[in-house]
């Protein structure tokens, strides 16, 4: 009982902070109808109504070269290939961001789970998930969507 109690007031708490976060100002600053023309559907479709791209479906999750992906929104550098890993769920999966200032953790608490949202501290785009499944050092999987994502080889930087 108390566990059920301690989970409804965790929930309550989740959602007054992604009240919070809704409100909080991004650096970048622009009207969803500029969003919508600078942006393809996809990208829209992810990153300002923070859907999900079907797994294994992404131009990213299988992408090996080296270099740097960037949000996909506003061009801040957000994840070096040094730090991707092969998970097996189908998303870019990261285990460490190219800064922790660089993005901006969220609780969500839809679909009926209490996750970690990421999003781009820059420009407030949605990225994606974080979990603590991944691999050593840090333990954690940036479950992220390709969509969201704007990779530059390293010799083209
Ligand atoms: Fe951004």
């Amino acid at each position: 009982m108390l566990g059920v109690v301690l989970f409804i007031m965790g929930a309550t708490g989740c959602q007054a902070q992604n009240k919070k976060m809704k409100e909080e100002q991004f650096p970048i600053k622009k009207t969803e109808a500029e969003w919508q023309a600078e942006l393809s559907p996809e990208e829209y479709y992810v990153l300002r109504e923070k859907g999900t791209e079907r797994a294994f479906t992404g131009k990213y999750w299988q992408n090996n070269a080296a270099g740097t992906y960037y949000c996909a929104a506003c061009g801040e550098a957000l994840f070096s290939s040094e730090t991707k890993y092969k998970s097996g769920s189908g998303w870019p999966s990261f285990w460490q961001p190219v800064a922790e200032d660089n993005i901006k953790v969220v609780m969500d608490s839809t679909l009926g789970m209490v996750r970690e949202e990421i999003v781009c501290a820059r420009c407030g785009g949605h990225l994606g998930h974080r979990f603590n499944d991944g691999p050593k050092p840090t333990g954690q999987r940036y479950c992220v969507n390709s969509a969201s994502l704007d990779f530059k080889p390293k010799d083209k930087q």
